[in-house]
Formats: structure tokens, C-alpha cells, sequence
């Protein structure tokens, strides 16, 4: 299965067929709370029809390209401590299985299958439909300043209790964060400044497109890239519908890793990055994206049991980011750090089997569902620690 194709890890790649979802798309209905829909519907067309309707997703990620099952099947979260990801917002699924049966699934309906298939690499079946908790629809204040890192680590505790969804952006070489707050408003008409959906598209990606390439080629240049962008941060504020407000473009080219660790850990990992990136020279001007995550009961969630803070660390892409991401890793694994699905990590079998107790659960729910293995490809084949 393949969603919107967005995940950085090879999860739907294959030599044989690719089945997409991309007709089977809108809402089927809302009912107290919790809408209907078709698995391939964009995450950006869900925002505008459940606003139709009245209604929102509480939480999302930083883009809206994806589809609904795409999302879930990876566990793409946004960021608040109040809130999981978005898989957590999922009631219950209907899957089309290798044998061709249709199963709906829930809390109250195959309870088990329900946990494995919440975050189920598109490994279990074909999502056909999902059904998902819904809030009545709200709009949202942003709010985005430049913060010291060192203030930044020592209030995490504060900003991310007194801001419904709170991120930061470290820049590599530099002791500047772009933090950003997004916080319930009443509904209140926009006073957004005219310039401020033009700075993110010309600013925040066509400018850093232009000092990306710049580093690329010249790669000392990443320390001072890193710098200027730091100094260039967007001091401003939004006002607006919620789906609008948790998505940005991003135009920029990348590569990606992200785990998540005990939120309690975030300012130890931050202030270890920063050592690391010191220490091995790493030419590095990306930012290290810092958001949390609400602990779940999902078998296969990053945010399995545990309140998380997600760290996402990022390249441009044509900047070798091996060595990087490599010693990065470790110090992520040294934090019992959990890889973000999507992204590029480069986990398997044995060490997952100790970072996810519910591993074993979950490999035999899929054994059950496809014993044949008709959803599996190569790469799934490596990371479940089959032949
Ligand atoms: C620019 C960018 C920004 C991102 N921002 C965030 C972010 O803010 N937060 C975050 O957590 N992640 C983020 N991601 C990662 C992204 O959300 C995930 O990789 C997500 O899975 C991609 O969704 P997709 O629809 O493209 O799915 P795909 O990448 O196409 O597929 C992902 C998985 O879903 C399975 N799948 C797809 N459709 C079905 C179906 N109908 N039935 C069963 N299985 C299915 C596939 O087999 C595969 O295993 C970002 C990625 C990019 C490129």
C-alpha cells in the first residue's frame, strides 16, 4: 500500500504491485463526534470538509500532504503534550485482508487487531476506512519568536505546560531556537498580516532553498548558513482555522530522522546533539525540530507508554548525512529513543523486539492476518526480522 508517498523509509517500496488509495477519498459522515471517511483522503482536504462541518482534528503534523491511512500507519503526530498522534485519534478501522475478508476494528471489535492496526506499517491489510475522533472546529493563535537555547532547555517544563502545542527549532552552530505556540483563541476575525503566508513561501523556503544550495556547495558555509537563518527567524503572529495553522509549506528538499525519547530527557539529547555536531565538525545548517507527544497504548506507537518528546534531525538534501545521523542515533538509543516510522533510522528486528514490548504481540497479529506475506516487501521483511 502506498499512501501520499511521503515516508522517508522504504515502507511501500516494491518490484511488484503498489496498490494506492488515491480514488477511494471524503468524508462519509460526523456523527457525535467521530467522522467517517475513505482511507486515501488527503489530510489537507479533511481539514477544509470537517470545517464544513463544523469540526477539527485536534492535533496535526507540520504538513497536511498525506493521506488519512499513510498518516496513521506511521504514527505522524504534531506536537502538545496534551495530545498523541494521530493515530490515537483513530476509533476504529475497516481493513480489507490478504485472504480478502473485510474486519472493522475497535476497542470493542477485535480489540487486539485494533492496537496492532492503529500503527500497522501497512503491514496488517488494506485500510479502506477509518474512523476518526473529531472536536468541534477552532481556531488558533500562533505565535513564532527567537529564544536563547539555553533559556529555551531550562523552561521546557513551563512552555510545554502552558502552551497547547509548543515546538522549537534549534540552529546547529548558534545558541537561537525559532519557538513557535499555537494556543486556542476565540473566533475572532483574522487580523493576519498580508505578507505573512508570502514570507513563509518566499522567506522561510525560497531564501533558505537559496543558502541550502549555497551550503551544498560550499559545506564550511553550514555553520554560517545556520547563523544567518538563526538571526532571520520570523517574529510574528496568526490568527486562524486549526488546520490551517498547524501546516506549513515545506519546499525545501530533505533528509530526515526522528525519534522519540522520554519527554523528560529532551534538554539532556538537545544539549548532547549540540556536543556531537561540536565535536565531529558535522557541517550542519538544518535545525533540530524539538515537539512532545502524549504517551499511548498503541502497540507499535513511538509513544508507546510514554509521555515523548519527539527530536527530528534533518540535511539538506545532495549533504552526505551519514555520519551525522549515525551519531546522533546513538545518542538517541542511549535515551531509550524510539524511531519515528517514517523517517530514516536504521533499526531492525533484534533491537526493535527491546524498544517495543508489544513487538512480539504485534508479529503475531500479522502473521495471523497475511501468512503469506502478501503485504510485505523487502525492507518490511528486514525490519520484522523475517527471511
Ligand atoms: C515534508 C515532510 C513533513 C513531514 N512532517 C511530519 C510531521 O510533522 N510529523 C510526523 O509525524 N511525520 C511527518 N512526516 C512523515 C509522514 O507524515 C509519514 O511518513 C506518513 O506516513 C506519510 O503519509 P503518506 O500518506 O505519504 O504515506 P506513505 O508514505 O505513502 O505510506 C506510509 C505507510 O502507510 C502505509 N499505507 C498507506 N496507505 C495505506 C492503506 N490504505 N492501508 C494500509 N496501509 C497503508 C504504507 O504501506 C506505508 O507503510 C513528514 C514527511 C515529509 C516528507
Amino acid at each position: 500500500m502506498v499512501g501520499s508517498g511521503h515516508s522517508f523509509t522504504p515502507l511501500f517500496r516494491t518490484d511488484s504491485v503498489l496498490l494506492s488509495l488515491d480514488r477511494l477519498r471524503g468524508l462519509i459522515g460526523v456523527e457525535n463526534g467521530v467522522a467517517h471517511l475513505w482511507a486515501g483522503t488527503k489530510l489537507k482536504e479533511l481539514g477544509k470538509t470537517l470545517l464544513e462541518k463544523g469540526w477539527a482534528q485536534e492535533s496535526l503534523g507540520d504538513i497536511n500532504a498525506q493521506s488519512i491511512a499513510g498518516a496513521i500507519s506511521t504514527g505522524t503526530h504534531g506536537t502538545g503534550i496534551q495530545f498523541g498522534n494521530l493515530s490515537s485519534q483513530v476509533k476504529g478501522l475497516t481493513l480489507v485482508t490478504a485472504a480478502g475478508n473485510i474486519i472493522d476494528c475497535s476497542v470493542a471489535e477485535h480489540p487486539e487487531l485494533f492496537k496492532a492496526a492503529q500503527v500497522s506499517l501497512g503491514s496488517l491489510g488494506i485500510i479502506v476506512q477509518v474512523r476518526l475522533r473529531v472536536v468541534p472546529a477552532f481556531q488558533l493563535h500562533y505565535r513564532s519568536c527567537r529564544l536563547p537555547l539555553d533559556e529555551t532547555l531550562k523552561r521546557l517544563n513551563e512552555l510545554k505546560r502552558d502552551h497547547r502545542h509548543f515546538e522549537f527549532f534549534w540552529f546547529p552552530h548558534t545558541n537561537k531556537v525559532q519557538a513557535k505556540f499555537l494556543n486556542k483563541t476565540d473566533p475572532i476575525p483574522a487580523k493576519n498580516r498580508r505578507w505573512i503566508p508570502f514570507y513563509k513561501l518566499a522567506v522561510e523556503n525560497g531564501v533558505f532553498r537559496c543558502l541550502s544550495e549555497g551550503a551544498r556547495l560550499f559545506p564550511r558555509l553550514s555553520a554560517t548558513v545556520s547563523k544567518l537563518s538563526a538571526q532571520r527567524v520570523p517574529v510574528n503572529e496568526e490568527t486562524g482555522y486549526s488546520h490551517c495553522l498547524f501546516t506549513t509549506p515545506r519546499l525545501v528538499r530533505f533528509h530526515e530522522m526522528e525519534y522519540s525519547i522520554p519527554a523528560e530527557q529532551l534538554a539532556s539529547v538537545v544539549e548532547e546533539i549540540q556536543s556531537c555536531i561540536h565535536k565531529h565538525r558535522i557541517n550542519v545548517h538544518f535545525p533540530v525540530e524539538c515537539r512532545y507527544v502524549k504517551g499511548d497504548d498503541i502497540w507499535l506507537s513511538p509513544a508507546y507508554g510514554r509521555d515523548s518528546a519527539f527530536v527530528a534531525v534533518h540535511m539538506y538534501k545532495g549533504m552526505p548525512y551519514r555520519e551525522y545521523f549515525d551519531a546522533v542515533e546513538e545518542i538517541f538509543l542511549r535515551y531509550g529513543g524510539r524511531p519515528h516510522w517514517g523517517k530514516m533510522h536504521s533499526l531492525t528486528a533484534d533491537r526493535l523486539r527491546e524498544i517495543y514490548p508489544k513487538w512480539n504481540d504485534f508479529l503475531k497479529i500479522r502473521s495471523g492476518m497475511d501468512p503469506q506475506g502478501l503485504f510485505l516487501n523487502p525492507y518490511l521483511n528486514q525490519l520484522f526480522g523475517m527471511k
